[in-house]
């Protein structure tokens, strides 16, 4: 599902090597967290595969596409087929939760009825039905990771890929959060969890990939 092959990463201006030489392979399906302390090359990593980013060297594929292919046009439609969550969630404060999640099914498929019964479903598999109608700003920090992680999944995509999405939770609340990835990976979903957050990786025991100054430490199965 996810494949880099000789990845390395130069950031030109600061002549920073934050990823060198990175091979790895996530399958389809499978729940991979991307661990390692700050500045450990996790962010780029995350930047790389939603084309935020060019490699310097190597290259990438995303289910079964090499991201090279990919044209700066068809860059937005690329990304419309991953399911992103930051540690900053980018929620539109003047939509409730609803409109939050609507927002991104809208774009796919613009029948109300649709919208409807999947932003629905989505927030019901979530447990926030009861929180449909606030704003972000009447939400916890948690809650509104939980809500992005709903639309990160309106669309039924086959990846979720996240950036320290328990980065500005307490630890019940990452434990929460944590938890809703782990429900979308047993329905299919393929996740790849960028954190910093090793009790949460331990907690639910994926396999892991560490990360130190760039390069690959270990693989824990
Ligand atoms: P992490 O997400 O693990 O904290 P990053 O991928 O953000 O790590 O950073 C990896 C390295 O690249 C660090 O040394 C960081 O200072 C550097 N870096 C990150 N973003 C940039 C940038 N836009 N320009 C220059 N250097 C950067």
């Amino acid at each position: 599902m996810i494949y880099l092959e000789h990845v390395t990463k130069i950031y030109e201006d600061t002549k920073t090597m934050a990823l060198f030489d990175i091979n790895m392979r996530v399958e389809r399906g499978e729940f991979v967290f991307v661990t390692g302390r700050s500045g450990s090359g996790k962010s780029t990593l995350i930047r790389l595969l939603i084309k935020e980013l060019e490699a310097t060297r190597g290259r990438i594929w995303m289910n079964g596409a090499a991201l090279s292919g990919i044209t700066e046009k068809g860059i937005p439609a690329y990304r419309r087929t991953l399911g992103v969550v930051f540690q900053d969630m980018r929620l539109f404060d003047d939509r409730d939760v609803f409109g939050n999640v609507a927002f991104v099914r809208e774009i796919v498929n613009p029948s109300r009825k649709d919208i409807s019964r999947r932003v629905t479903s989505v927030l019901s598999l979530l447990g926030l039905t009861d929180l449909y109608k606030r704003r972000p700003s009447q939400l916890s920090g948690g809650e509104k990771q939980k809500v992005a992680l709903a639309r990160a999944i309106v669309n039924d995509l086959a990846v979720v890929l996240a950036d320290e999405p328990t980065g500005n939770l307490d630890p019940q609340s990452s434990a929460e959060v944590m938890d809703l990835f782990e429900r979308i990976h047993r329905r299919g979903v393929t996740v790849l969890v960028a954190t910093h957050d090793m009790e949460q990786a331990d907690r639910l025991g994926h396999r892991r990939i560490v990360l130190e100054e760039g390069r690959i430490q270990k693989a824990i199965r």
